[in-house]
């Protein structure tokens, strides 16, 4: 077993438990002739576990309680919004006509899903101000990939293909310089000023100097991964369009501003969206996402595909056909199919039950919620732009005068209290930063019982350093090598199976 693992099992493995002769199944009798399969096909010496059903839903219901989860309570995960996720979505997702419509099914046959599809699309559209939606990527940072292909395309068909450098802030979440390497394109950072923006005397001097026709665009977030929005963000745009380049808007944080502001309008020409972020949909664990693209005119024909249109228009008592078609200079797909289209099902639910004034309301509570955080926080803790945040806010996970703790040490503690960490040491350029992002489904006496909880860490910091240093003490396991465990992922806890080689 691996070695992050802890040394004693946290309960039995479930081949440990059970008797020869139990049995979680009952089956009916055989109907058919038996047979026997070629001795080559069989084997005797697999170690299976032999249990009784309710052994086995023991088995398997402790070990999900071992797992935090959204459901159980605070989890202000900054950047990855871990908000509650509606479960009427998940009754969407279910419906048996949706759920076990096959993709390779004749569009005559699939109208209902791409009907949704088309009004995701709209919606998607109409919430950013964007002419044009396409559902495909499969995740933002598949989005992120499309939007840049789609940029570098354009250059490339206007005789401009030496256009190769995508300017990046340097607090921009690690997808978006991967994103522009993945594309071929070469990555500027720019710095940040004191207060948190895009210093814009480093994007003057790039967009005006010698590398101007070099310029293919910037890729920025907004509100920035620091939960600011950038106040010169006109500006910014501005400059870059003036310099030949194009403006991507990394909309992972997109409950901060829908409803409130369209990133087509302030002048943006292509944005990602996180569906599973801001439209809801459990995402922990790397389960599926969607990274949805939308972009204006310009970027209209470059669209990955397909995307759905109206293909025959309604004519008396017959409705529209819609179908799938594969944009005009498409970049082409970004993956198998139509994108995840559980994920279009969840989204679409979630914005038909809000609707637009719903909308609008997830956005005020998401900002009102953090900057109630960050204001009561700022006691404690020094929060390194302390001005209106976004849905989100770092502060120092460092206590005066108590530096042998740290930001990690704080978040393990934060476990004992019965809460999950928020995100630690993101943005880079924030010292022991903890990113904090509250969500706007939390109710006020939860925000209350989680400062409450950070201001007694604070305390012991002072008091008794090693209760935070030996963190967490009520977790069913210690402090894990999280390298190690991210990079040799041991997702099976058979002892030693033999192979099938
Ligand atoms: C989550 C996130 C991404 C990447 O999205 P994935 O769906 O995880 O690929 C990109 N940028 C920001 C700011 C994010 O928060």
């Amino acid at each position: 077993m691996a070695g992050y693992l802890p040394e004693q099992a946290l309960q039995p493995l479930i081949y440990d438990i059970g008797a020869p002769g139990r049995s979680g199944v009952n089956l009916p009798e055989c109907d058919v002739p038996r047979a026997t399969l070629p001795a080559e096909l069989t084997r005797d010496d697999l170690p299976l576990p032999e249990v009784g059903e309710v052994q086995v839903v023991r088995h398997f219901v402790k070990l999900s309680q071992l797992n935090y989860s959204i459901d159980q309570g605070l989890y202000p995960l900054g950047s990855c919004t871990m908000k509650y996720n509606p479960k009427i979505n998940e009754d969407a997702a279910r419906l048996p006509g949706f759920a076990q419509l096959h993709p390779l099914t004749d569009e005559s046959g699939a109208q209902g899903a791409l009907f949704l599809m088309h009004e995701l699309q709209g919606w998607l559209g109409e919430i950013s101000g964007f002419e044009a939606v396409s559902l495909s990527p499969a995740a933002g940072a598949q989005g992120e990939f499309a939007g840049i292909l789609m940029i570098r395309q354009y250059h490339i068909d206007r005789g401009e293909g030496q256009r190769d450098i995508i300017l990046v802030p340097n607090s921009a979440h690690g997808t978006n310089p991967a994103t522009v390497t993945m594309a071929g394109m070469e990555v500027r950072e720019l710095p940040a000023d004191a207060q948190g923006n895009v210093d814009m005397r480093a994007l003057h001097a790039a967009c005006e100097g010698d590398l101007r026709d070099r310029i293919a665009g910037m890729m920025i977030t907004v509100p920035s991964t620091l939960g600011l929005f950038e106040s010169t963000i006109l500006e910014v745009i501005e400059t870059v369009h003036d310099a030949g380049g194009l403006m991507y808007m990394d909309g992972a944080n997109m409950n901060a501003l829908m409803g409130v502001v369209k990133p087509g309008e302030l002048g943006f020409d292509v944005m990602h969206y996180n569906l599973h972020k801001t439209f809801s949909t459990p995402h922990g664990g790397g389960g599926p996402g969607s990274g949805a693209v939308g972009v204006n005119e310009k970027l209209k024909p470059y669209l990955p595909g397909p995307i759905v249109e109206v293909v025959a228009e309604e004519d008396g008592d017959t409705p529209p056909l819609y179908g799938f078609v594969m944009p005009e200079k498409s970049i082409g797909r970004m993956k198998a199919f139509h994108g995840n289209f559980g994920m279009h099902l969840r989204a679409y639910a979630y914005i038909r039950v809000y609707g637009d004034s719903g909308i609008r309301d997830v956005t005020r509570y998401a900002v009102l919620n953090a900057n109630y955080l960050r204001a009561r926080l700022m006691r404690s803790y020094r929060v390194p732009y302390p001005r209106y945040c976004g849905h989100e806010f770092v502060l120092e996970g460092h206590i005066e005068g108590v530096d042998e703790v740290h930001a990690l040490d704080i978040s393990k503690r934060l476990m004992d209290y019965g809460f999950h960490p928020p995100t630690n040491y993101f943005p880079l350029i924030v010292p022991e930063a903890l990113l904090i992002e509250p969500t706007e489904t939390e109710v006020k006496e939860d925000l209350d019982a989680f400062v409450e909880a950070m201001e007694r860490i604070a305390e012991e910091a002072r008091t008794e350093p090693e209760t935070l240093l030996n963190a967490p003490h009520t977790a069913p396991v210690r402090r894990l090598d999280e390298v190690r465990a991210a990079k040799e992922l041991v997702l099976c806890c058979a002892p030693a199976l033999p192979s099938y080689s």
